[in-house]
């Protein structure tokens, strides 16, 4: 990836834009890449030398990196901070870098720093889950410890005090528990993953399509349905059934507008690769009847597994 300075900040700035911060170090995959879309890890490796960002565009990138940097040097008795642990899963290594484990009497507490959103507090995120969980069974195979509970501590970029919606945090600082997952469920979660990205090289290996992103994997937003009426600009309510904003609409003399759900992965690039991914452009292409982006996604000559 190149990192460009269109705003001409400070060249420290640069420098720590560039820096690695995480290393998987000799793991074939680390847990973010377990759980990333293996379309996303294909289409990201051949590309590499193409993306282009700015390190205008990476202040919360930069900043979670300062967070985790800064958070390291809370030394305690009793935590251990930033602990990486690698376990083999049929013949594949894999590490994780655990942020903080809380000894307790009854087991070990893990907590991941996030530096987030409110709306990502206040939505139930299976991504939280999923990686929690390889955290726990990496620390209850490799230290051979129990793990009783996962937290999220998140750190509320945007938070207002004056917001007052249901399941908005109470702090800027959340603590947020993570529900925990048995280990068999967990295992198997693990070589769903690897079988997808073994697939996913075997295919890119071959010139085929790559599998589809699933929703979920895309953060496809709900669609809902705005109960309206004419001559008043605000809906007057929206509701995520049909039939009932259909009666709703009926009582009010209104119509239903229909709010599609986003793939807001794609839709903010946030994979960093939406301009090459078949998938999106040709439903771009479906929508507005016009190809944005070059859609060759047959990734080819790569190395890693
Ligand atoms: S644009 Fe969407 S579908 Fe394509 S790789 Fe990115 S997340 Fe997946």
């Amino acid at each position: 990836m190149k990192v460009t300075n269109v705003h001409k900040v400070p060249e420290p700035l640069m420098t720590l834009a560039k820096r690695e911060y995480y290393s998987k170090g000799a793991a074939q995959y680390s847990v973010t890449e377990i759980m990333s879309p293996p379309k996303v890890r294909r289409l990201r490796e051949k590309h590499d030398e193409d993306i282009v960002q700015d390190v205008s565009e990476m202040l919360w990138s930069l900043l979670g990196s300062a967070l985790h940097v800064v958070m390291e040097r809370g030394e305690t008795e009793g935590w251990t901070k930033e602990e990486r642990l690698f376990a083999a899963v049929d013949g594949v290594t894999i590490s994780g870098a655990i942020d903080l484990q809380e000894e307790t009497p009854e087991g070990i507490v893990i907590i991941d720093y996030k530096l987030t959103s409110a709306w990502a507090v206040m939505q139930e995120k299976g991504e939280w889950a999923q990686q929690l969980n390889i955290y726990k069974w990496l620390v209850e195979t490799v230290k051979g410890k129990k793990v009783v509970g996962l937290k999220i501590c998140a750190f509320v970029r945007d938070f207002s005090r004056h917001d007052r919606k249901e399941g908005y945090p109470a702090a800027p600082i959340a603590m947020i528990d993570v529900p925990l997952w048995s280990s068999e469920k967990t295992e198997a979660y693990i070589r769903e993953r690897l079988e997808m990205h073994r697939e996913a090289k075997m295919r890119a290996d071959f010139g085929e399509d790559l599998q589809a992103c699933s929703d979920e994997e895309r953060w496809m937003s709900e669609t809902t349905f705005a109960v309206k009426r004419d001559g008043r600009k605000t809906a007057i309510r929206v509701l995520k059934n049909l039939e009932e904003a259909t009666q709703m609409a009926e009582k009010e003399k209104g119509y239903v507008e229909t709010r599609h759900g986003e793939p807001r992965r794609c839709t903010g690039n946030y994979c960093g690769v939406s301009q090459w991914c078949k998938q999106y452009q040709d439903e771009l292409y479906a929508k507005e009847g016009s190809l944005v982006g070059v859609a060759q996604e047959q990734p080819a000559g790569l190395d890693a597994v």
